[in-house]
């Protein structure tokens, strides 16, 4: 990937500050660093949908106050196991630009929406965690957006991550592409957080990850983040089947064994889906042109044999590189009983993550069986 001050100077064309935000001590804030970086760059608006439409793309950042609700549960997919994740929400949309990107169906607006204010998203993480003191909380940004893109500029995960740090039962993930960690590493405290990376073989990379870091550069920032002492994950997602399937993936994996016992707190597996909308976007790459079947959620996948093949083939290419806890995002019971051979909280090694844990923010948690 391209070093951090060039992506800011060749993928960063302008960038918008709100009134709402310039009115509060985090966007000046976040406004000061952005001039630090993007000199004469810096313009104000009245307010978010108000950017010019030369410049409603994602080569334009916009500093706004936060908007409704930054925390909350996953909103998992119906029909599918879901593993109590949380969510935080620091910044909206992406320009990494990749070609199964999914966001692309559900954002109404192109430009970086960085939400300065992390106060909202510290309270909500707190209050969460101290109303359950005996269940781990699991929560991450990266949703909507890459955790780590724009992160060195404005450094909303390490107040995060200080914000959080005292709390024993926080596991605060940021996830990327990227291997723009160096900011991350001299926190302190770091508390539990955790930084993950999403893996894929370098074809698939450079074929449909657009301007993300090669698999080398992931692993290599992932090192240094454990030699700073964090945890990392790694989220094999979305699992593409190529020619070269599953050697690409085998290969790489055989990687992860060179971190040491602990350093990963967990990874996860998900093969591609997507809306059946989405498929126009990339109607002309070859992965288009396996078969996907609509599943209970309404997004199409590989039909359910293939999905279990390549879900067993890469969970014990796993179990034999690394001990880390190895899950299945968003996938079915009849799925998990055919792979795992039972429900993801009856296995004692994955009962810490599938626990139901109830924020208090939508309702008490179901299980959702197919
Ligand atoms: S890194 Fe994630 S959010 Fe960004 S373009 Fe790729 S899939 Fe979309």
């Amino acid at each position: 990937m391209i070093s951090y001050s060039e992506f800011c100077k060749q993928h960063v064309d302008a960038v918008y500050v709100t009134e709402a935000a310039s009115r509060s001590v985090p966007g000046r804030a976040a406004v000061d660093r952005a001039m630090a970086v993007w000199p004469g760059a810096v313009q104000s608006i009245q307010f978010r949908d108000a950017v010019p439409e030369h410049h409603r793309n994602q080569r334009t950042v916009v500093i706004d106050e936060v908007r409704g609700n930054p925390y909350g549960r996953c909103p998992g997919s119906n029909g599918h196991l879901c593993c109590n994740y949380h969510t935080v929400d620091l910044y909206i949309g992406c320009s990494i630009g990749c070609t199964y990107c999914i966001m692309n169906g559900y954002l109404n607006f192109a430009p970086l929406v960085v939400q300065a204010d992390t106060e909202p998203v510290i309270s909500a993480i707190r209050a969460a965690a101290t109303a359950h003191p005996d269940r781990d909380l699991r929560v991450g940004s990266g949703e909507v957006g890459d955790s780590l893109l724009l992160d060195p500029v404005f450094r909303l995960n390490e107040e995060i991550i200080q914000g959080v740090a005292d709390l024993p039962n926080v596991r605060y993930e940021t996830k990327t592409k990227t291997d723009y960690v160096d900011h991350l590493l001299e926190i302190d405290p770091k508390g539990n957080a955790v930084i993950a990376f999403s893996l894929n073989p370098d074809p698939i990379v450079s074929a449909d990850e657009g301007i993300a870091a090669v698999a080398a550069d992931r692993l290599s920032a992932a090192a240094r983040c454990v030699d700073a002492g964090y945890q990392v994950a790694f989220h094999f997602d979305p699992i593409i089947k190529t020619n070269a399937f599953p050697h690409d993936y085998q290969v790489l994996i055989e990687k992860l064994a060179e971190f040491p016992a602990g350093a990963i707190a967990w990874i996860s597996m998900g093969t591609i889906r997507f809306p059946p909308s989405l498929k126009d976007a990339f109607v002309e790459r070859p992965f288009a042109r396996e078969e996907f079947v609509p599943t209970q959620d309404g997004k199409l996948r590989y039909l359910q044999p293939i999905r279990r093949e390549i879900y067993s083939i890469l969970r014990s290419a796993l179990a034999d590189a690394t001990p880390a806890p190895v899950y299945m995002c968003m996938e079915s019971l009849t799925l998990w009983r055919r792979v795992y051979g039972d429900r993801p909280e009856h296995l004692r090694e994955l009962r810490g993550i599938f626990s139901p844990f109830s924020s208090g923010h939508s309702g008490p948690f179901r299980w959702r069986s197919s």
